[in-house]
């Protein structure tokens, strides 16, 4: 007979395992099953964000940055060094060790917490019944009062570009390049595109981007981004705007990629092509054709605002679902849906979940951008403050930048916090607590920010909202 539970969840990313772990903490008999492999040929929790997403590119882009700031920016400190060098290996081995410390901690905290994990794939049947399929083809199934469906996403492909895992990759074969490529092709100057391109730019890779889009950044403020922009251009990374990418192929160790630009048809030849345009909605094998549950037209999980699916007692959480594909959002709604399951309030603000780019400078946000409150026509008002008039960024040589607060012209409720510099992805919780607690520009700029920090960004841009930054001229 199947082993019962309260809850089932199918996926142990972010959003799956979050789910599960407050699930048992509610009382609740819960199970979670996820297949994937780790680079040691074990299973694997954590998903795309421990595995081969958000921990793995923040080690290398951490790598990366003290040896360009060791090669460019330390001699301004009069620092200098002589023989610098960089060990990709002993970079890659730091990489996984974090990887491998973090996904093992997640199998400690369900045995802490009680939850029985399954390693293979999880199929919902009819009538909440969860087949899993063992990676040695064993099958057994579970009966399950609630399930949670945390799938996750995978790369988008493009036609004609074929991941080789070798030449042409995606994410997962970026994270692992065995030494800097002479030339690295990226395809997309979006969130991935920008970050692992970042990574083996500082390790001195030549970095071509190609991006179809004739803007950059689009979901990103336009005063942010084309600051932003401006600070990459100065790194080397050559974006390419407008270009459409049409075909690459692999000879002799050589990737030949065609695209076409203002310019009409081109050709370009690199060691290593990273395809990064984008990440769909995962549900492949995951679903009984009479489970009870329906995909929307892009083929994402459909859900209400509850995370809901079209089968009573069936949630969907994460990248799979509608929603930024944030690891952060999932885990959020992962909580949220085990507390409507225990019978507590669960509910998740989609608008004030906030983006972090890791680049130098970094670029974060919450909220709604000045394009959007205009072709919404909504009246505001703006506030905007560079780190370079800052005593801490200068201190500690990094200038670049600004925050920028979009405001209701005649409420003055925050609308959206838009910044690029230096530890912006800290910055940014104080904005997004700001917006959950509906404050005004005024109240930013009535509370007292420490001196000398980066903080005092955000204090100063909210004053100017008002045309009283103290420390420029309004
Ligand atoms: P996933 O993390 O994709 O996990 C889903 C899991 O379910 C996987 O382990 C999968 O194998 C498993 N699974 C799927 N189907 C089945 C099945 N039928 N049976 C069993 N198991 C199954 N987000 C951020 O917020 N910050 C970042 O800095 C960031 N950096 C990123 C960097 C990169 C390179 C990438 C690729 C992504 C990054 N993201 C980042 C996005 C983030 O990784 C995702 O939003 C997040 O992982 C989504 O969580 P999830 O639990 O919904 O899905
Ligand atoms: P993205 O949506 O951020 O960027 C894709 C880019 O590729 C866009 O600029 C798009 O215009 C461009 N593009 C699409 N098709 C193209 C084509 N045929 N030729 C050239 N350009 C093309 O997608 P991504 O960078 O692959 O990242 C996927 C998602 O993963 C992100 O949207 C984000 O949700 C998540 N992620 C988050 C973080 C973070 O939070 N720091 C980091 C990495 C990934």
């Amino acid at each position: 007979m199947a082993e019962q539970f309260d809850v089932v969840v199918i996926g142990a990313g972010p959003a799956g395992y979050v789910a599960a772990i407050r699930a048992a903490q509610l009382g609740l008999k819960t199970a979670c099953i996820d297949k994937f492999i780790g680079k040691n040929g074990k299973p694997s929790l954590g998903g795309t964000c421990l595995n081969v997403g958000c921990i793995p590119s923040k080690a290398l882009l951490d790598s990366s940055k003290h040896f360009y700031n060791l090669n460019h920016s330390y001699a301004d400190h009069g620092i200098s060094a002589s023989n610098i060098g960089i060990d990709i290996a002993q970079m890659l081995a730091r990489k996984d060790k974090i990887v491998s410390q973090l996904t093992g901690g997640i199998a400690g905290l369900f045995k802490a917490n009680k939850v029985s994990a399954y390693a293979g794939f999880g199929k919902l049947l009819k009538d909440k019944q969860v087949q899993i399929t063992a990676h040695d083809g064993s099958t057994q199934i579970l009966s399950a009062k609630h399930v949670i469906l945390a799938s996750g996403s995978v790369p988008i492909q493009i036609p004609n570009v074929a991941f080789d895992g070798n030449h042409i990759v995606d994410n997962q074969g970026a994270l692992d390049f065995t030494q800097t490529p002479k030339r690295l092709g990226v395809i997309g100057a979006g969130v991935i595109g920008l970050e692992l391109g970042s990574v083996w730019r500082r390790l001195g890779a030549e970095v071509v981007v190609f991006e179809a889009m004739p803007e950059f950044l689009t979901a990103v403020d336009a005063d942010v981004s084309r600051a932003a922009l401006r600070e990459f251009k100065k790194q080397g990374l050559d974006i390419r705007f407008g270009a459409k990418v049409t075909g690459a192929s692999v000879e002799n160790s050589v990737v030949k990629l065609g695209f076409t630009d203002a310019n009409g048809a081109q050709t370009a030849e690199f060691d290593k092509l990273l395809v990064a345009v984008g990440r769909r909605a995962y549900s492949e094998g995951l679903l009984a054709a009479d489970c009870g549950v329906s995909l929307t037209d892009r083929g994402q999980i459909a859900v209400d605002e509850h995370c809901a699916t079209s089968l009573a007692g069936v949630y969907a959480v994460g990248d799979c679902v509608r929603g930024p594909m944030l690891a952060h959002k999932g885990s959020e709604e992962g909580i949220a849906v085990a507390e409507i399951i225990a019978g507590k309030p669960g509910h998740v603000n989609l608008d004030t979940v906030p983006w972090v780019i890791y680049t130098e400078p970094e670029i974060a946000w919450v909220g709604k951008t000045e394009q959007e409150l205009k072709a919404a026509q909504i009246p505001f008002k703006t506030g905007s403050f560079p780190f370079a008039a800052t005593g801490r960024a200068l201190a500690m040589n990094e200038p670049a930048g600004l925050v920028k607060i979009l405001a209701h012209a005649e409420t003055d409720r925050i609308l959206g916090v838009h910044m690029c510099g230096a530890n912006v992805s800290e910055l940014i919780a104080e904005c997004v607590v700001a917006m959950e607690f509906h404050a005004s520009s005024e109240d930013l700029a009535r509370i007292c920010h420490a001196h000398p920090t980066l903080s005092e960004a955000v204090h100063e841009a909210a004053l100017s909202v008002d045309k009283r930054a103290i420390h420029r001229q309004n």
